[in-house]
């Protein structure tokens, strides 16, 4: 079996952006450490705020949900790093909300996107456990956004191009008006 090293985020137009992950049997959880692992330290170097496993080239149903505030997110609630396998959306709220997105695969740009407020999760974690949880606010987008990954779908589909706008438009315009 050969060695898969994953060390770079693929970009908007690679078909395996586009492909529908495959679900992980409890046998594969351990196989894929490695992959989990360069899943985190990507995701942490480029500070994102999630990752979906097809972003770093593993069409598995897996991602890191890690809110927490920096450049890219200043507002974000801060929240440990969780890694959710087989993550399931169980039950969405009807009030939507929309707000920025943006995307480790498609650097650049920005849109806002409407997304459920709150929804109902369950997922499996590394040890085997399921897990079922409440999310809201901007951990239901992060947990939306990434979900959207294993479904072969990104936040520019799920926005009309009048909200697109350019990562240095984004920064402007989350700055406020009378910021430097
Ligand atoms: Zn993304």
């Amino acid at each position: 079996m050969s060695v898969t090293r994953y060390a770079e985020i693929l970009q908007l137009g690679n078909p395996l952006l586009r492909q529908l992950a495959a679900p992980l049997t409890p046998a594969q959880f351990k196989e894929h450490t490695a992959l989990f692992r360069s899943l985190a330290q990507i995701m942490h170097e480029h500070q994102g705020v999630g990752i979906a496993a097809p972003q770093i080239g593993a069409s598995v149903r897996a991602f890191i949900v890690a809110s927490n505030p920096n450049p890219r997110y200043p507002d974000a609630p801060l929240m440990p790093p969780t890694l959710m396998l087989n993550p399931q959306l169980v039950w969405a709220g009807d009030t939507m909300v929309k707000d920025w997105e943006g995307c480790l695969s498609i650097p650049g740009m920005r849109a806002r996107v409407s997304r459920h407020r709150e929804i109902d999760v369950s997922y499996t974690t590394l040890a085997g456990e399921t897990v079922q949880a409440r999310l809201s606010d901007f951990v239901a987008r992060i947990f939306q956004h990434e979900l959207d990954h294993l479904d072969g779908i990104v936040f520019l589909d799920r926005a009309t191009p009048q909200d697109y706008a350019t990562e240095a438009e984004y920064r402007k315009q989350i700055a406020g008006p009378g910021s430097a």
